[in-house]
């Protein structure tokens, strides 16, 4: 089995559903008290989003490649970044090291592909959301991607921060992201894609009017995947 690395603390509320999936996986397939080898860098998020906040990307791809060094020369694999937004570095960081890092946006894509999905809604930070970075990756692999109206936006990314990032979990922000959803449908949407690590904190396929793709769990499996190849 291989080791996988990953890079997390982006927020740690939303690290602990990746170690329990890649665990469940692992021990689904093989049985018995088989469990996944991991190793876990987890970041002060303080750092990071302040410097997200002040546009110093540069600075948060120099935290995330040392991370992605150390956790190469621990013994990792593989390298998951534990959170969509950061994936703008996601070249930034595996230049910086040789084991392979699987991409959030591409597992999900291989996702959506297997059920035949075209036209997906994406909910994210606001980085993700308007920015190309992730939204072309999509676009790359064929999909039209939606996303919600200008205040819409400005809602699903404050819960993110303001909320979930905190382990705050809020009924009427459900409900807040239920109607988004439904909107998004009602513009074409054939699924949504929870493309913010924290939104499986909150949303739940049952709160959803289209079929959800969790990518922490999309993410997770991928590695858990990978780990057992
Ligand atoms: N975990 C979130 C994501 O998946 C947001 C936190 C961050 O900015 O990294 O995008």
């Amino acid at each position: 089995m291989k080791t996988i690395g990953l890079i997390g603390g982006m927020s740690w509320e939303s690290t602990i559903p990746y170690y329990k999936v890649i665990n469940e996986y692992v021990g689904k397939e093989l049985g018995g008290f088989h469990s996944a080898k991991i190793l876990l860098y987890s970041v002060d998020f303080a750092e990071l989003e302040e410097n997200m906040s002040k546009g110093q990307w540069d600075r948060n791809a120099a935290l995330l490649s040392d991370a992605a060094v150390r956790l190469e020369k621990a013994g990792a694999d593989v390298i998951l970044i534990c959170t969509n937004t950061m994936h703008k570095l996601f070249f930034d960081v595996q230049d910086r090291v040789s084991v392979p890092l699987i991409h959030i946006a591409l597992a999900t894509a291989d996702a959506l592909d297997r059920d035949g999905i075209g036209k997906v809604a994406l909910l994210g930070t606001k980085y993700t959301m308007t920015e190309d970075f992730y939204k072309e990756r999509l676009k790359e692999q064929g999909f039209e991607v939606l996303i919600p109206d200008e205040a819409d936006m400005q809602i699903v990314h404050d819960v993110i921060f303001d909320e979930l990032c905190h382990g705050i979990i809020k009924e009427e922000s459900r409900r807040e992201y239920s109607r988004i959803i439904a909107a998004l449908k009602e513009k074409g949407a054939e699924a949504v894609i929870l493309g913010c690590t924290e939104i499986g904190l909150l949303i739940t396929p049952e709160d959803s009017v289209l079929p959800t793709y969790d990518t922490t769990v999309i993410h997770a499996e991928s590695a858990a995947r990978f780990a057992l190849q």
